[in-house]
């Protein structure tokens, strides 16, 4: 509870239009796209500007009460449900693009910005921000920072941080700074916009982005390769990069995943093989015509079954739509949905779907698998329903060993997503005691008494390690 004193105060700052405590208001930002987190803020808060957002850090600071900054709360780790209440801060008044600068090619943003609001208005300049993270139509800049998000074309472009060159944040104890600049090259001590890019709200309050932007490639070209063999599908993965040709977009889909999808995108995917890979290659008319045809031929060499080009812009923007839909098509099949993002070297991508089937098999759970195969990110996607309990304590194991399993093969308990809440317990799986010290060791620095998005990124307790077969 927020006491009577320190309410008046918030509201003093931001007016009464933009303080909520109701139960209505309370309810509605208790849980994010997680399930299984849901925890009750003591209010909502909506500052209208940067010094609005200084005032409230001072008084949340004062008195100890914890901030949970939220952009669109489509976050998949829990980053954003209060679970140690306090308030939730919401940039729904500072969602400006400020600046599109065509001569330093940067656009400079508010957080609450949505992300394909921003891409629009650039492309409308000629100019392009390559990451696109499947929920872009409803996400915010702030939000892609704090979880440094990914997207179909990070095998190419990279993901935001490759593109945030200068950030204005607010720190725990209220003060200003800015890092960066809209600069090609800055070494001017320790590199804090890196820091700040995925700190997941937990270092301080992103009040404006710089972001790089690049010219918009010329032509784009896209091909479906359709297989029988899992194996051969991530063969071809290798294989390509091993040419020394890197898509744009290199996706992944097993059987499962392509059924739901089709149903609900309707746009005559064939639902009869084990998996596709959907690539697209963008670039100089000569360079994506060569590239296209050589990723078809390795295809084909690799035992794809069929490999097609998509002959319009039409029909490659539907598969690229309908490959962006995957989460929520599958989300509809059962009450609970439970969406992974164990990411390994992309020569073991085979290595771990197949651990992840035989894994789904074991705990007797359904399991579908779509991602970024190129980056060897994969999404294990467990459909399931929370009020079963037998069934969730088999998934969590499920995912366990998977988590671990990623590790074992040199990879990651998190490829895009974040830690949150929910992946917390297992962050030493990945970083071991010693590395959590060092992040730890920077958060007291930044935040000494713990009040930005407490409960994130580090667990009160660490998971015990599974044992899994090599
Ligand atoms: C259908 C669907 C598809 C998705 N596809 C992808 C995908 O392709 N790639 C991918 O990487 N992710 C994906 N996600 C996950 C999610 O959309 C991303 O993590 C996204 O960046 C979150 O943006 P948001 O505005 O919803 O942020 P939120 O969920 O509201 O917040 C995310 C984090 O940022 C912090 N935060 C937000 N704003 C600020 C700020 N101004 N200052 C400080 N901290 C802040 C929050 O505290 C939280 O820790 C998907 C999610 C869904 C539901």
């Amino acid at each position: 509870m927020i006491p009577e004193n320190v309410k008046h105060k918030f509201i003093q700052i931001v007016g009464t239009e933009n303080y909520d405590d109701s139960n209505t208001g309370r309810l509605v930002y208790s849980y994010d796209a997680t399930p299984q987190f849901q925890s009750m803020p003591d209010a909502v808060v909506s500052p209208r500007n940067k010094h609005e957002v200084v005032e409230m850090v001072k008084l949340c600071n004062e008195n100890k009460i914890p901030i949970v900054p939220r952009g669109s709360g489509t976050n998949l780790c829990a980053g954003t449900c209060p679970t140690e209440g306090g308030i939730v801060l919401l940039f729904k008044h500072m969602n400006q693009i400020l600046e599109v600068d065509e001569e330093n090619l940067t656009v400079t943003v508010q957080p609450g910005v949505i992300t394909l609001d921003m891409i629009q208005t650039v492309e409308a300049k000629g100019l392009f921000y390559p990451p696109d993270p499947s929920s872009m139509k409803i996400s915010t800049i702030g939000g892609n920072i704090n979880e440094n998000s990914g997207g179909l074309r990070g095998l190419k472009y990279g993901v935001t941080r490759d593109y945030v060159i200068a950030l204005e944040a607010v720190l725990p104890n209220g003060d200003i700074i800015r890092t960066g600049g809209k600069l090609a090259k800055d070494v001017a001590g320790y590199d804090l916009t890196r820091l700040l890019v995925g700190s997941e709200g937990t270092l301080g309050i992103i009040t404006e982005a710089t972001l790089k932007l690049i010219p918009m490639p010329e032509t784009k070209k896209t091909i479906l390769a359709l297989y029988q063999d899992i194996e051969a599908a991530a063969r071809s993965v290798s294989k390509i990069i091993a040419n020394k040709i890197i898509p744009t977009t290199l996706e992944f889909l097993d059987q499962p995943t392509l059924q739901v999808v089709e149903d609900f995108a309707q746009i005559g995917l064939p639902t009869n093989v084990q998996a596709v890979l959907l690539i697209e290659q963008d670039g100089p008319e000569e360079v994506v015509d060569r590239d296209i045809k050589k990723i078809a031929e390795v295809c084909t060499n690799e035992e794809a079954i069929s490999v097609q080009v998509a002959q319009s812009e039409e029909h490659a923007m539907a598969l690229m739509t309908a490959r962006r839909s995957a989460l929520s098509a599958l989300a509809r099949l059962k009450p609970t949905t439970i969406l992974e993002d164990a990411t390994v070297p992309r020569s073991e991508i085979a290595n771990m779907v197949n651990a992840i089937n035989q894994i789904a098999e074991k705990y007797e759970v359904k399991i579908c698998t779509f991602g970024h195969a190129g980056d060897g990110n994969l999404h294990p996607t467990c459909l399931t329903d929370s009020r079963n309990h037998d069934e969730i304590e088999r998934v969590e194991k499920a995912f366990e060993e998977i988590f671990q399993k990623a590790i074992q093969l040199g990879g990651t308990i998190t490829g895009e997503h974040g830690v949150g809440v929910m992946k917390a317990p297992y962050l030493e799986w990945k970083l071991g005691e010693a590395g959590i010290a060092a992040m730890k060791a920077i958060k007291d620095s930044f935040d000494p008494i713990n009040i930005m998005n407490p409960g994130k990124v580090f667990a009160k307790d660490s998971k015990k390690r599974v044992v899994v077969a090599k």
